[in-house]
């Protein structure tokens, strides 16, 4: 992407979504985007400020066992929460990445019937590497911008984060058993009203992988950490992957390409 004040300027306003499974990179193709002068509101994000700004209430108390276990906070605590953050000045004058939400039909319902959304990124990310990612990878967040590392796509310095200096944490629900949980809430729940949303808005996807295939083996995939590294897709074979600078380009060039292409030839 050659012109960024171009592409800013072009997607100023503009309500985006971002979907797809747990550790699928929802939170820094949103930082991308953020970049770009979108609002990032995410429902994780806004669920753990609640539960730390104010632990004693009765709605923190019950959305920190739903997080704990990796289960769906209800949706009478979370949509009014997100609504709330959408209708939000900030939001209208500067649009918005919408990451974490919705994950369930009815919070779809919600969200499109209220807000029309101008563009879904679905990340397309092989199963096998989610787990992989969050857990082996060793994920951290940072704790002032939510920017994700993990150990393929380290920090310059370890526990600061390269983009604001903030302090990079382990979240206590990146264990395998509530991933395992979570990805299981995504396929039951969140994945089967995809179909619906690209009946409301347009859906691009956004995928992970290169498409030339090798054979490669584990050690090889350390080696290239940081990097442009392997993964084993859903189907069985290897397919490289995208580091986060990759993945930042391809985003890019789909934002001009969807937002400044179709604007030149009108
Ligand atoms: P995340 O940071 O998006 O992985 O979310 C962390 C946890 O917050 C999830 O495992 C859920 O317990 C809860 N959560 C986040 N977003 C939602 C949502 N849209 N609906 C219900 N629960 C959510």
């Amino acid at each position: 992407m050659e012109n960024m004040e171009e592409l800013r300027a072009a997607i100023k306003g503009k309500k985006t979504l971002v979907f797809g499974p747990p550790g699928c990179g929802k939170g820094n193709r949103s930082k991308d985007l953020e970049a770009l002068g979108l609002v990032h509101v995410s429902s994780g994000i806004a669920l753990r400020a609640k539960v730390r700004d104010d632990p004693d209430s009765e709605l923190s108390k019950k959305a920190v066992d739903f997080m704990k276990r990796g289960e769906l906070v209800p949706d009478d605590i979370v949509v009014p929460i997100i609504m709330e953050h959408l209708n939000r000045d900030e939001c209208r004058k500067n649009g918005f990445v919408l990451d974490g939400f919705p994950r369930t039909k009815d919070q779809a319902d919600v969200l499109f019937s209220q807000v029309g959304i101008d563009l879904v990124l679905y990340l397309d990310v092989p199963h096998k590497f989610l787990l992989y990612g969050i857990v082996e990878g060793n994920r951290r967040l940072c704790v002032d911008c939510a920017t994700g590392y993990s150990d393929f796509d380290p920090p310059r310095k370890e526990g600061v984060c390269d983009k604001c200096a903030g302090k990079l944490i382990k979240r206590t629900d990146d264990n395998v058993k509530t991933v395992e949980n979570r990805l299981k809430l995504y396929e039951e729940q969140t994945k089967l009203f995809l179909r619906d949303i690209e009946i409301k808005a347009t859906v691009e996807i956004l995928p992970i992988t290169v498409s030339d295939e090798e054979v490669i083996d584990d050690k090889y995939l350390k080696k290239l950490k940081g990097r442009v590294y392997w993964v084993q897709t859903d189907q069985g074979s290897k397919a490289r992957m995208l580091n986060l600078e990759g993945m930042k380009k391809r985003l890019y060039n789909l934002l001009a390409e969807t937002f400044i292409v179709p604007a030149k030839r009108d």
